[in-house]
């Protein structure tokens, strides 16, 4: 049984969550009760934006994380395992949707994973070949 990351005491029941069920549920309701507008000024002022991202390694290997910094986690990573690659991310508004989706997202099979991958990878191209 994993402890859970944010406040290491309790166990976490799911293996796709990272945090434990009080720990989750009073992030959750501090989010639910914040206005959406307030989110985006915190999120500015403290210059994080919550982000879901896949990395892939070994050709078909993958990563799934969280992080309030993309750029500064990739390079985090990239420290460590230079062969990684970031390959899919989406960002969220407040920190409990982003960890609801990156616990879905791990219970879901490769091949949906696959699918989201490659989704967004088709909407990149399109977005850079425009530009
Ligand atoms: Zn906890």
């Amino acid at each position: 049984m994993r402890k859970c990351l944010k406040c290491g005491k309790y166990e976490v029941k799911k293996p796709h969550y990272d945090w434990c069920y009080k720990c989750f549920h009073e992030l959750e309701e501090k989010d639910k009760s914040t206005p959406v507008e307030e989110n985006f000024e915190d999120n500015l002022k403290s210059n994080r934006i919550h982000t879901v991202y896949i990395m892939s390694y070994s050709g078909t290997k993958e990563k799934i994380g969280y992080t309030g910094n993309l750029p500064s986690r990739l390079i985090e990573i990239k420290q460590v395992y230079p062969d990684n690659k970031l390959v899919y991310f989406r960002e969220f508004t407040s920190e409990s949707q982003a960890r609801r989706f990156e616990a879905w997202l791990r219970e879901r099979g490769k091949r949906t994973r696959t699918n989201f991958v490659s989704t967004f990878q088709d909407k990149v191209r399109k977005v850079v070949d425009y530009f």
